[in-house]
């Protein structure tokens, strides 16, 4: 038999992690703050909670999916007593110091607690690019995987509650300044006419293929030496045709001139002979 699960809040993001629980079959509890919003995951064979004590008692796993940190103390601190014993999983998105105040709050309240950052949007959800990650307490991660599994791929970094939220931010890190990347080349090229669709549809195949150099970049970061035969030295990786380039279009050398300051901190420092990859040094120890 299927474990009855609950969840707490209906946003954009709850209703389509509920939505998928009732579309696989699971008995699916849900509550949500404000009226209205469970309407569509009842019509769909969802029981609908009056209140959140009621849909923490309904069942032994409780999935919260609220807005922060501060809305998951609100409607769970005068539940610490219901909680006890069950299981909480909370995919709210936290930094990983609230991540770990949460699992300590969980432990003095002898709750089972598991964090998760979800890589997806709601559309995602059940599909298999989308990608939760968790950390906090094996058990529940292990009880419980097939349920997490109908999200998408599911994957467990330790029990420190807060690795899954610093994986998850250091993924996003990468995201945004490569989005940042991407818009400064579509400002370069916009008074050449060029618009920004047509820049996309270059840059998405490069970054793509660019993305095959991570790996290489990894290993002789984790090698510890720089100089190594094959890499991209960091005298050859100046930036400044790129810097002037833009200048010229009129554009901000904000987002370029970031990253020519890692590469210089270590040519400065001498290294200019060695490897692109040991601009970490300079993100390492900050100028
Ligand atoms: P929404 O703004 O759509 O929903 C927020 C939910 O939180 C609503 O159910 C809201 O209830 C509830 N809520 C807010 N404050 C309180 C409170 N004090 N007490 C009780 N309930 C409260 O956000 P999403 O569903 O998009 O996001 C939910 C979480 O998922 C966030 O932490 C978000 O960062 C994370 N997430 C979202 C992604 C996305 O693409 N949407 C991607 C990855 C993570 P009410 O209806 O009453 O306002």
């Amino acid at each position: 038999d299927r474990v009855r699960v609950s969840v707490l809040g209906l946003g954009e993001m709850g209703a389509a992690l509920a939505g998928a629980l009732v579309r696989s079959g699971y008995a699916t509890t849900v509550w949500n703050r404000s009226a209205g919003k469970a309407d569509d995951i009842v019509a769909q064979g969802a029981e609908e909670a009056g209140t959140a004590g009621e849909a923490v008692r309904s069942s032994r796993v409780v999935i919260a999916c609220l807005l922060d940190h501060e809305s998951v103390h609100e409607v769970f601190d005068p539940l610490s007593g219901e909680l006890a014993g069950r299981a909480l999983i909370n995919v709210t998105t936290t930094s990983p110091a609230q991540s770990r105040e949460l699992a300590a709050w969980a432990e003095r309240a002898g709750v089972a607690y598991l964090d998760g950052g979800i890589m997806a949007v709601p559309p995602m959800i059940g599909r298999p690019e989308s990608s939760i990650l968790y950390s906090g307490s094996a058990d529940v991660f292990h009880e419980y995987k097939p349920l997490l599994d109908v999200w998408g791929s599911s994957t467990y970094f330790g029990e420190d509650a807060g690795l899954a939220s610093l994986y998850d931010l250091a993924l996003l890190a990468g995201m945004y300044v490569m989005f940042a990347g991407f818009m400064h080349g579509a400002a370069m090229v916009a008074p050449a006419g060029v618009t920004a669709g047509e820049f996309a549809t270059r840059a998405a195949p490069w970054l793509t293929a660019m993305t095959g150099a991570l790996e290489g970049l990894a290993a002789v970061v984790d090698g510890g030496d720089y100089t190594v035969d094959g890499q991209q030295s960091l005298e050859f990786s100046s930036l400044d045709d790129i810097l002037a380039a833009s200048s010229e279009q009129g554009v901000s050398t904000e987002a370029v001139a970031m990253v020519q300051r890692l590469i210089h901190r270590q040519i400065d420092a001498g290294h200019g002979e060695e490897g692109f990859a040991r601009i970490i040094e300079s993100i390492r120890q900050p100028g």
